[in-house]
């Protein structure tokens, strides 16, 4: 497979864009009848030629993520002798979903990792360090590996090793990107600086930061994206992706929201009625993944809550972007009738270095506020500087536990991700 950009619809006008997202949309409808057992019963009194406009296809009932996983396997689109590959989700916010691909969706998924690395300026003279789980069942890994080995750049399969190899390998290697989870990506960055290596003059010019927002509610660079920056002396891009979207939304060279890659998805942002929301409101993101063989979905509620950006791109991509995942619709605060979003609290908390790790409870009780403990290892002297912190930049009050690293890590128990949010709330809410 050749990775041909000029192909995609990236640079298309915006109604372009819009009359083959129509054309898409109505061929998707006719594909998930026929082939996914669970579509033929859920759009049972809906045809293709029902939907003239996209506001027709907007009619079309919402998959959650709950149906998703009750009904896993209706929705295998494919003879099962057709998967080639199994990965499963995280299970980070519910119950864990297998998901099939076919040879093309890998393809596929090779093709939209080469369109956001393009759109980043990476090429093959590149040197790419990956630096997270390419295996154990993750999807993300292996569709940055293909991506970046379709763009033709030189692909270093790094995975998950401990700061002494990751040093090692970045001496060794001399990459020019590195691709992994920001917090990570800061640590060996001040772990290298401690052992005298440079990062700020070392090749890398580019980091790829995936699982965690970059950026304030106000499109800044939050404090964790500016110390990458800093250290590395490199420009951060944020990624975001799951795998159940099939698909990722990657910040351009120009850094101002992930741009989506409209023939591989329709994208929506709506509010809690279903209702789509104007640019820059908030809501959860709504994907209906396009091209998809082994599991195809149809305006899949994400549960992560962003808002879109339409206004045109200096890069000149016409398509739609999103800002920062501002936290989980599931995990959003109540504050006597406000609401208050976890990445709010995250980057006022990340921001300080007194504080070794965190992990935030929230419960709740009969009134209409949510409850809500941070436990920090840190020490008890800095527990005001926190409080006064947060009440500054979040403007939240909220009570400072001190705790230590092993008895957060233990709140937190054993998960893939490093959650930083704990809902010990009785849910109320359908995700
Ligand atoms: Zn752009």
């Amino acid at each position: 497979m050749d990775f041909k950009p000029e192909y995609s619809w990236e640079f298309l006008s915006c109604d372009e864009i819009q009359a083959k997202t129509l054309r898409a949309l109505r061929n998707h409808v006719k594909h998930v009848k026929e082939v996914s057992p669970y579509y033929r019963d859920a759009l049972w009194d809906i045809s293709p030629e029902d939907i003239k406009t996209i506001e027709d296809f907007q009619r079309i009932p919402f998959t959650s993520k709950a149906t998703l996983a009750e009904h896993n396997d209706r929705f295998l689109g494919i003879n099962p002798r057709a998967v080639v590959e199994t990965v499963v989700t995280s299970g980070s916010t519910g119950k864990p979903v297998r998901f099939a691909l076919t040879a093309n969706d890998i393809e596929r998924l090779a093709f939209n990792e080469a369109l956001s690395f393009h759109s980043i300026g990476i090429n093959p003279d590149d040197n790419a360090q990956i630096m997270v789980s390419l295996d154990r069942l993750f999807i993300a890994g292996m569709a940055y590996y293909r991506g970046m080995t379709l763009l033709g750049a030189n692909t270093m399969r790094i995975g998950v090793l401990p700061f002494e190899m990751q040093k090692h390998y970045i001496e060794m290697l001399q990459p020019t990107v590195l691709v992994g989870v920001p917090s990570f990506i800061k640590k060996l960055g001040q772990e290298l600086a401690k052992a005298n290596y440079d990062t700020v003059n070392s090749p890398v010019k580019k980091i790829v930061c995936i699982g965690e927002s970059l950026r304030t509610q106000n499109m800044e660079l939050n404090s964790t994206g500016q110390a990458i920056e800093q250290l590395w002396g490199a420009k951060v891009f944020s990624t975001y992706a799951s795998t159940e979207m099939s698909v990722s939304y990657c910040e351009c060279e120009h850094q101002l929201g992930g741009h989506a890659h409209p023939e591989l998805v329709f994208t929506e942002i709506i509010d809690e009625n279903g209702k789509v929301v104007p640019d820059g409101t908030p809501g959860e993101l709504v994907a209906t993944p396009l091209g998809v063989e082994g599991m195809p979905l149809a305006r899949y509620r994400t549960g992560d809550i962003t808002f879109s950006i339409s206004e045109p791109c200096g890069c000149g991509r016409n398509t739609m972007r999103i800002g920062p995942i501002l936290g989980r619709k599931s995990q959003m605060i109540k504050l006597r009738g406000t609401t208050v979003y976890p990445l709010t609290i995250t980057n006022a908390l990340d921001a300080l270095d007194e504080i070794g790790d965190y992990i935030i409870v929230l419960e709740n009780d009969d009134s209409l506020s949510d409850r809500v403990a941070i436990h920090v290892a840190a020490t008890p002297a800095s527990v005001e500087k926190i409080s006064n912190h947060l009440r500054a930049v979040a403007r939240v009050n909220f009570p400072i536990l001190i705790s230590n690293t092993a008895t957060i890590q233990s709140l937190r128990g054993a998960t893939r991700k490093k959650i930083r949010i704990l809902d010990w709330r009785q849910q109320t809410l359908a995700n």
